[in-house]
């Protein structure tokens, strides 16, 4: 026996390989780590499809082009959480609002003060 089993799967659901044909496989090494007696088991997540579908997506070109988009906006990002950290500094929406807004305000002070410093 070797690769080649097909499982048919609902999403949401786990998917059991059957042990007998995992048992005697070549590739069951590098496949599975499931325990002697035991097929391979893969856990499908409820929107299985929907990530199907956003990966095709992300092969074409309005996909990448879409994805640029976001590497700069998540960068911006990226560069808030490490000043703010993992948790908000107060409580309520009001407040935390206006701490997003005064970060924001210094990060950008600091980008204007780099492209001054380098003009
Ligand atoms: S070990 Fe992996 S590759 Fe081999 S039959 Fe099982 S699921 Fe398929």
């Amino acid at each position: 026996m070797s690769a080649g089993e097909v499982e048919p799967f609902e999403p949401g659901a786990v998917v059991h390989f059957d042990p007998e044909a995992c048992g005697p496989c070549k590739l069951r090494p590098s496949c599975t780590q499931a325990a002697s007696g035991k097929g391979r088991s893969v856990t499908m997540g409820d929107d299985e499809r929907l990530r199907q579908r956003l990966r095709s997506r992300l092969q074409s070109r309005a996909g990448r082009a879409q994805l640029r988009e976001r590497v700069g906006v998540e960068h911006r990002l990226a560069h808030l959480a490490n000043r703010q950290g993992p948790k908000a500094r107060y409580r309520g929406t009001r407040r935390n609002l206006f701490d997003l807004r005064r970060l924001s305000v210094v990060q950008n002070l600091e980008v204007a003060a780099r492209y001054q410093l380098a003009a």
